[in-house]
Formats: structure tokens, sequence, C-alpha cells
């Protein structure tokens, strides 16, 4: 509940003389008070935090609430404010959906960026999974970067913020996959999102899309203030786990896959032991593996397979993962040399590596790879995993069935077997240019992703600095 100022110091018991005259407050105190806004509900007596806070408008009522009927929950019918009006709204600011947003504003579209937590990347930085691998095709002894455009420049962009922040490039005849530093990343992705004028929307959870039959015409998120909606020309997923497909009733396959739960050591430059301690399991790293001499980045190992979207599964599994860790670092200091070595912080977003699979247009399987491909609707390249060798994305991915005006792009792409080389963190930056540039060109050419021309996408996305073989 909120009271004037006057209230206050009338409860107090202290009137208006009172405070003319800083009788009972001391004079310095009342001399700050009188900065206060006219009805602030500060705490008189706080001069620091007093003259913050004095009360705001309502900006918004939310609506109605459920009734329960019958043993069922209802929610009546309600009109929600429209926040936002835009040509392309990308929701999810993971890998994908921040290259996807940087893609469709230098396309020349106004954008905005949708994402439930405070801070871009997603997986990548959130989630502490910091190594961006699948990089490169391997020619002979050597090695090409194929992952091209956006998410070359933010390498190099990283490793320009400082060698502690980036491991470095690597000579043509090694493979560079790069480990960034989260902090870094989110800097720089904060940065590289306000010089493209994308109006950024932390602290929101898209819950629901407008439509017009197939065709989505906005989302609508949640927030502190009640449900919002934006409306846009065109919609990117970017989600990681298609939420927003789902909501517009497309067509998807649900998998479970093994969660994960990254987590950074400090203090590795000061570990005095050699090598870990005899028979003992687990993880005993004796340096850094970033950039950073000091820090340790790794998990655990694959992790439990569970449902990505279960919240009870996602909560075992974050008190599970972070008192196994608690246990293990503790282990470590009780060992001559280990002492100080700490925990310098748990992820904040845990890792489904897997869960809803968009039913596209067309999906790159093991199967195809094996056989001729050569898709006439190239708007990328993947590097080498191990598993097989560098090849090419069809928009065609991108492209849900049965739903217009959204593309889907990152870890939720595509179904099958080869979900663990589409949803690596270069793959998802790649996946997520293509599908921004798209929804740019679409929503200024007025028709449908389905509907673009791939001549005017591939020109955009060579003029992207993509690398298209
Ligand atoms: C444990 C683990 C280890 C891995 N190891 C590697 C590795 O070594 N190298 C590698 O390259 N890749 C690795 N990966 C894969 C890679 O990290 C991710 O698949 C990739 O970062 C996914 O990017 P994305 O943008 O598609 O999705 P995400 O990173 O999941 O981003 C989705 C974003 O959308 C937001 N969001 C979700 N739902 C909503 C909503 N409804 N409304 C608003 N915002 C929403 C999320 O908060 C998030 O920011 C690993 C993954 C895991 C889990």
């Amino acid at each position: 509940m909120q009271i004037t100022k006057r209230e206050f110091l009338k409860r107090l018991g202290l009137g208006g003389a009172a405070l003319a005259g800083g009788a009972a407050l001391g004079d310095q105190a009342v001399k700050a008070k009188h900065a206060l806004p006219a009805g602030s509900c500060g705490d008189p007596d706080n001069v620091v935090f007093g003259k913050n806070i004095f009360p705001i408008e309502h900006t918004m009522t939310d609506g109605p609430s459920c009734v329960l009927k019958d043993g069922k929950i209802l929610q009546p019918a309600r009109e929600i404010p429209i926040f936002h009006t835009t040509d392309v709204v990308v929701v999810g600011g993971g890998s994908a959906g921040f290259a996807a947003a940087v893609a469709a504003a230098r396309t020349g579209a106004k954008v905005a960026l949708v994402e439930r937590y405070g801070s871009l990347g997603g997986l990548f930085t959130n989630g502490m999974v910091l190594i961006m691998l699948c990089t490169s095709a391997r020619e002979g002894k050597n090695f090409r970067l194929v992952t091209k455009g956006i998410v070359e420049e933010f390498a190099k962009r990283a490793r320009a913020l400082g060698d502690w922040v980036c491991t470095g490039p690597v000579p043509p005849n090694r493979h560079w996959q790069p480990t960034v530093d989260p902090e870094g990343a989110k800097y720089l992705m904060d940065k590289m999102v306000a010089e493209e004028k994308i109006d950024m929307f932390f602290h929101c959870w898209g819950v629901d899309t407008i439509q017009d039959g197939n065709k989505v015409l906005g989302i609508v998120f949640e927030s502190k203030q009640g449900r919002q909606a934006i409306l846009a020309k065109q919609v990117v997923d970017c989600t990681g786990d298609a939420d927003v497909l789902f909501q517009a009733g497309g067509d998807y396959r649900q998998i479970t896959h093994g969660i994960g739960h990254e987590v950074r050591l400090a203090n590795m430059d000061r570990i005095t032991a050699k090598k870990p301690p005899k028979g003992k399991p687990g993880r005993w790293p004796t340096r850094s593996n970033e950039a950073n001499k000091s820090a340790w980045w790794g998990n655990l190992g694959i992790g439990p397979k569970g449902n990505g979207l279960d919240v009870r599964d996602l909560t075992a599994a974050e008190i599970d993962f972070r008192k196994r860790w608690w246990e293990h670092v503790a282990k470590m200091r009780q060992e001559p040399g280990w002492e100080q070595v700490f925990i310098a912080n748990t992820c904040s977003q845990i890792g489904p590596r897997a869960s809803r699979l968009v039913d596209a247009e067309f999906v790159v399987s093991r199967a195809v790879l094996r056989g001729d491909y050569k898709p006439d609707d190239v708007v990328g390249w993947l590097g080498a995993d191990g598993r097989h060798a560098a090849f090419p994305v069809p928009y065609r991915q991108l492209v849900p069935k049965k739903v217009d005006n959204l593309l889907c792009a990152g870890r939720c792409l595509g179904t099958g077997d080869t979900i663990d080389t589409f949803r690596l963190i270069c793959p998802c930056f790649v996946t997520g240019q293509a599908a921004g540039t798209a929804a740019a060109l679409a929503a200024q050419a007025g028709v449908t992703p389905r509907a673009l021309p791939y001549s005017t996408l591939r020109q955009a996305l060579e003029k992207g600095g993509v690398y298209l073989g």
C-alpha cells in the first residue's frame, strides 16, 4: 500500500509544523526531505533512498481473474493493451535471436527483441556454454571458417575486447573454436543490439500469438505489468523450445535429451597440484580452459535425460546439479594444492539440449547428408563436427509447415538426427541470421516468408557476409 509523506509523518505523530521546524528529525534531515517530490511515500528518515521513492501512476490494470467453475479454471475474455508495433519481432535473445535481430535491423526493418531474462546470449552466456563449436570445413590438413557473417564478426569483436575475454584465432591449419567470457559476450551483444537501434525488451515472457487463421500478426508477452501485445509484420521464434510455434498451433516433435548444467570455477591459476589426485572420479581440472587463466568452465557430463519443458524435471535437475557441484568442490578444496578453488557461479539458465523440434518444410537428416545433397536455397553453412563434414543449410528448414509469417531458428530447428549439430552455438547464429534477414525482406515485400524469392534472400545474405558455398 502506498501512503503519502504527510500520512507517514502523521502516523509517526509528526505534524506539518514539526517537519517545518525540523524539531524531531534534525535540520540536515529536514532539508533533504524538502527535496522529496510532493506526495512522496519515501521513508523520511532515509535520506539516501527517500528522494528516489515516490508514487507513480498505475501503468496498467490486469484483467479479471480466473474463476473456478465445476472443477475447471476458466479465464474470462479481456482486452490486452498494445505495447508496441514493429516490422519484425524476435522472441528469445539467445545466439539465434541475437543474430536474427541484428540481421533484420541491418536489412532495414524496425525490430523488437523480446527476452524472458535480463541479458542476451541464452545458453551461450546465461547457460555458460562458452565454447563456439562447429565453425570450419576441413580442407586437406587445413580448416576454413564457414560460419561467417554475424557470428564471425561477433567472435572477432569479442577477441578485440581483450585476450582474456576470448581465446584467439589460430593459424589456418587449426580449428578456431573460440571460448568467450560470458560477461564479455553479454556486454558485446547489448552493444551490437544498441548499435542497430533494436527495441530491446528484457523481462518479457512470450506467452501467446495474435493470429488471423494460420497467419501470425504478433505476440503476447507476460511481464510484471501483466499481459501486453506486440504487433508485427513478421515473427521469428528463437525461444530454443519453439514456444511461439507451439502457441501458434504449429506442428512439432517433442524429444527428451540430456539436460545439462554448467559451472564456472575460479582461482584455477592458484592450483599448485600438477595433476588430479589418484583415483578421484569426476572433473578435476588442473588449469583454466578459458582465455582467462583464473576461470574454468565445464559441466558434469551430459546430465539426466528429461523433458526440458516440464517444471518438475527442470526443478529437480537444478537442485541436484547444484548439490553435486557444491559437494564436488568441497572435496576438491580439501586436497593439498586445491584449497583456493571455488565456484564463481552456476549457470542461471539450465540446459535442456533440445525439446520441441519444428516440423519444417525440409529437414537435413544424416541420410540427406549421405546422399547427393545440394540444396538450391542455401542460407549458410555449418562446420564439421567430428560426425560429418561441413554442410549447407536450406532456407526451407527455417519455414514451419502450416503457420505463416513465422520463421524458426536456433536449437528448435529441424527434426531428427542432425539436431546435435544444428543446436550448437555457431549454427544457431547462422540460422538466426538467415531467419532475421528473411523476416525483414518478407516484411518489406509484404509477402509470407514461404513466398519470398530465394534470389532476393541470397543477395541480402551475401551482403551480410554469410558464406553460401
Ligand atoms: C549443457 C550444454 C552443453 C553444451 N555444449 C555446447 C558446446 O560445447 N558448444 C556449442 O557450440 N554448443 C553447446 N551446447 C548447445 C548450445 O549451447 C545451445 O544449443 C545454443 O546456445 C542454443 O541457442 P538458441 O539461441 O537456439 O537457444 P537458447 O540459447 O536456449 O536461447 C533461447 C532464448 O530465448 C529465451 N526464451 C525462451 N523462451 C522464451 C519465451 N517464451 N519468451 C521470451 N524469451 C524466451 C531464453 O531465455 C533464451 O535467452 C550445449 C548445450 C548445453 C545445454
